[in-house]
């Protein structure tokens, strides 16, 4: 084994070891009940509390353990996660859609504090402020004139830190300055994917783990969903797979584009050298395409460090080294920490940049958070569940817009390894 890995290595992520995949209770498959859920993270999980509290009887249904998704894999980062800005959602939707695309964006940000809360979800949130570090000075001229030039109704708290303050931030000189956006918030994904769960089952919704959907046939008004454990028939059906969308759903699978995030945990460091690394305790990101990604484990002793590490997918065994080579970049002093988990998921790419939510054929989706989650998907899996219910506040900025796919795109993405160099590349000259 690599010097670089500790003794007790692995390639799960470092959530599980205090929130390991639950056990839960073996139940048989019922013949048929109001709504079938596929998918059991954020966005699965946050729809069947809206559907089990509105009176239905839910059942949700994952291929593998529960949590197994990119829930319980995550960053733990959690910002405003609309991609494009104003200037492109205002060209493609006009100016009054692009302000409400965006303001869902503030929605889904103010929404996870609230449902944290008034859930009682303990999962260490907390509103610690996103570091987004230019990589080049004409990124960060780009980022300073951004802040300024922020829209009245879109405002955020952020605020501009040179290149000469950057130490109060982070301890490297790597980059070239950047903007901390105060009101982002980290959390623990294990422990607020625990939480969801618990939620959801008190609410009376039946998780099945170990049953994957295999196909869904229209069967008078409703669906029956087949699996390998039998069939269950169901009024409605909300796919909630993001990056996980297989052949089941081809019009899904069309319009998703699977990409590998690939993540490392540190060995425990000592506290002085976490508090000169990461002063503020921020989480932190980048401005290049092929974005990085860190911020301290919940306990302030170790570095989470993520990012798109290698154009094809690769074993988490691979990637590990990768990313230590870029973490020790940043801070040099780290180049004799170890790896203690090395590990990745797939998110869910769209062609437009956008998440996607609605009704194809009388199933329900929500998906293509396009690698910005943790926030997202929890509160369009809320408002999916809502639209099931057939209610009125399940109605989202998202709403009758295309769900974009291209000619001969059928899920298997072979364009990525050259977009990924071609983006690497541009990162690089610029
Ligand atoms: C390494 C990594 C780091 C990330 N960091 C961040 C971050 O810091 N901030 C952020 O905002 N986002 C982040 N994300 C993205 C974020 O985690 C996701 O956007 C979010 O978790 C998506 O939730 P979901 O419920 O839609 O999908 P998932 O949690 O991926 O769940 C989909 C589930 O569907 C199941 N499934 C698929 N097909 C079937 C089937 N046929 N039958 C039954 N079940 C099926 C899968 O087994 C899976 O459990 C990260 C992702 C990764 C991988």
């Amino acid at each position: 084994m690599s010097d670089l890995f500790t003794q007790d290595f692995r390639t799960a992520p470092y959530w599980w070891d205090h929130v390991p995949r639950p056990d839960l209770p073996d139940t048989p498959l019922p013949q048929k009940v109001d709504v079938v859920i596929i998918g059991s993270g954020y966005t699965g999980l946050s729809a069947a509390l809206q559907t089990a509290r509105g009176g239905r009887d839910t059942l949700v249904l994952d291929a593998e353990e529960a949590g197994f998704g990119c829930s319980t894999r995550n960053g733990g980062q959690i910002s405003t996660s609309i991609k494009p800005g104003f200037d492109a959602l205002a060209r493609r939707h006009g100016s009054e859609r692009a302000f409400c695309i965006l303001k869902e964006g503030h929605n889904s940000l103010a929404w996870v504090a609230d449902f944290i809360a008034a859930e009682r979800i303990d999962c260490d949130f907390r509103v610690c402020g996103r570091f987004h570090a230019a990589h080049s000075p004409a990124q960060y001229e780009m980022l300073a004139r951004q802040v300024q030039a922020q829209p009245e109704v879109l405002k955020v708290d952020a605020h501009v830190v040179p290149r000469a303050e950057q130490r109060h931030e982070l301890g490297t000189d790597a980059y070239f300055g950047g903007v901390v956006y105060a009101q982002h918030a980290s959390v623990d994904p294990g422990l607020f994917h625990q939480g969801m769960l618990d939620r959801a089952r008190e609410a009376g919704a039946t998780i099945i783990p170990h049953c994957p959907a295999i196909n869904i046939r229209r069967e008078g008004a409703g669906f029956l969903v087949e699996t390998p454990k039998g069939t269950v028939a169901a009024a409605n059906v909300v796919i909630a797979t993001n990056g996980y969308t297989g052949r089941m759903t081809p019009w899904l699978q069309r319009r998703v584009i699977p990409i590998g995030s690939y993540i490392i945990a540190t060995e425990p460091l000592r506290r002085d050298v976490m508090a000169r690394l990461m002063p503020k305790n921020r989480i932190v990101s980048d401005t290049r395409k092929v974005v990085y990604y860190y911020r301290a484990s919940p306990d302030g002793q170790r570095i989470l460090f993520g990012g798109r590490i290698s154009p094809n997918e690769t074993d988490p065994r691979n990637s590990g080294p990768l990313l230590h080579t870029e973490l020790v970049r940043l801070f040099p002093e780290l180049a004799g920490t170890r790896i203690s988990h090395s590990w990745c998921g797939f998110i869910a790419y769209t062609f437009d940049e956008l998440a996607h939510v609605g009704q194809h054929d009388g199933l329900f989706y929500a998906m293509g958070y396009c690698g910005s989650g943790v926030g997202m998907a929890g509160y369009l899996g809320m408002r999916i569940g809502q639209q099931v219910l057939g209610r009125k506040q399940g109605e989202t900025a998202f709403d009758g817009l295309s769900f974009p796919t291209r000619p001969f795109y059928r899920g298997n993405p072979w364009f990525l390894a050259p977009a990924i160099r071609y983006y690497r590349w541009r990162d690089r000259i610029s």
